[in-house]
């Protein structure tokens, strides 16, 4: 019996994330094993293995797979972390971060991309992922402390309030600038000292919103 060959797009894309940089094994093997075709529209099925960003529901988009493997590699995941995500979307990134961490919370401001992405994770068995519909701007006192916080939406700066759910030697990476155009994607790691703040690359990100969204 020969193994199944890979589809060769499935093999460009793998490519192309290592010609970009992506070195770390264990994110590498976890983008080649997420199907992306599962968390993009139908319509747009064929081109789930290209470097792009892609319109989901909601005026809303999935990232592109370099800048989710980068964001993932950058959170320097352990299999006991416990992972805040903001910025549900599609629920691609969090199936990703779901086989590399112990707990994903993601929290979706808008009701119809939560339930969409809650049903895909369940039948991808991503079991140890919540998804919440609210505002990650305004999180339930009740909620934290984390190992890591990933933020896929753009925010104007870092509020306290989710510095303040990070744990010690706990690390937050968020893109941080101007709601249309280009933000720094900023990586921040709270230490005894304080916080080390790093500013790692350019990227384009949908604005982080207040409020849960009135629409579906
Ligand atoms: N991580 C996603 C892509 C995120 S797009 C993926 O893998 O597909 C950014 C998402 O952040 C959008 O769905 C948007 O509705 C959501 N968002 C924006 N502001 C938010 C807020 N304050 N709280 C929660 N989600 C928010």
């Amino acid at each position: 019996m020969t193994a199944n060959p890979q589809p060769p797009e499935k093999m460009m894309f793998q490519l192309t994330l290592r010609r970009r940089g992506i070195s770390d094994q264990a994110v590498l093997r976890t983008m080649e094993e997420v199907p992306r075709e599962m968390f993009v529209e139908e319509g747009d099925r064929e081109g789930a293995y290209h470097d792009s960003a892609l319109a989901i529901s909601c005026g809303q988009t999935i990232s592109q797979p370099f800048v989710v493997a980068y964001m993932t590699e950058q959170l320097k995941l352990q299999k006991h972390h416990r992972v805040l995500e903001i910025g549900t979307g599609s629920g691609y990134q969090a199936a990703v971060l779901s086989r590399l961490a112990g707990h994903v919370l993601t929290v979706e401001r808008y009701r119809k991309l939560a339930d969409i992405a809650r049903a895909r994770l369940e039948k991808l068995g991503c079991h140890n992922v919540e998804v919440m519909l609210g505002d990650g701007l305004n999180l339930p006192a009740n909620i934290g402390p984390f190992d890591r916080i990933i933020v896929t939406a753009a925010l104007d700066k870092v509020p306290e309030h989710l510095i303040e759910r990070l744990d010690m030697g706990g690390i937050l990476i968020a893109p941080v600038g101007p709601h249309q155009g280009l933000q720094m994607l900023v990586r921040l790691t709270k230490t005894g000292a304080g916080i080390e703040r790093k500013e790692l690359v350019e990227v384009r990100f949908v604005p982080a919103l207040p409020g849960v969204a009135r629409e579906l």
